[in-house]
């Protein structure tokens, strides 16, 4: 099944694209939940966390250095942010293809909602 994002990655739909290579491409997440809100997406159509397998291991670290690297480039490394991958029901996830959200430009509070 085609995700969302991956007529994002196919350029079938617009998206505000940050970042690319060949593992993962990044974009402005279309309803941003902090002042910096960037999606990086597995070029890779994984539905969760729960599917990764050991094959997985050097795109993980890929995403994980493309986080890194942009995080650098906006200038938000030095104040931090938070990197979110939400899964199934209970983590709230909406799109199943894995992604991770960076979250930054504001103290970002506690972790988790109060409700
Ligand atoms: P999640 O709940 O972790 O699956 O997150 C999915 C995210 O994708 C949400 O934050 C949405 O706002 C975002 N999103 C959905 N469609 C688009 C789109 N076309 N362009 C950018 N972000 C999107």
């Amino acid at each position: 099944m085609t995700t969302i994002f991956t007529k994002i990655i196919n350029r079938e739909i617009p998206a505000d694209i940050v970042y690319e290579n060949d593992y993962i491409i990044a974009f402005k997440d279309i309803n941003p939940q902090a002042p910096i809100h960037i999606l990086v997406v597995t070029k890779k159509e994984i539905p969760t966390v729960n599917d990764l397998g050991p094959e997985d291991r050097i795109l993980v670290g890929e995403a994980y250095l493309a986080l890194s690297k942009i995080a650098k480039d906006l200038g938000v490394s030095e104040d931090g942010y938070r990197i979110i991958t939400n899964c199934n029901s209970y983590g709230g996830q909406e799109v199943f293809h894995l992604h991770f959200h960076l979250l930054a430009g504001k103290p970002l509070g506690a972790m988790l909602s109060s409700n």
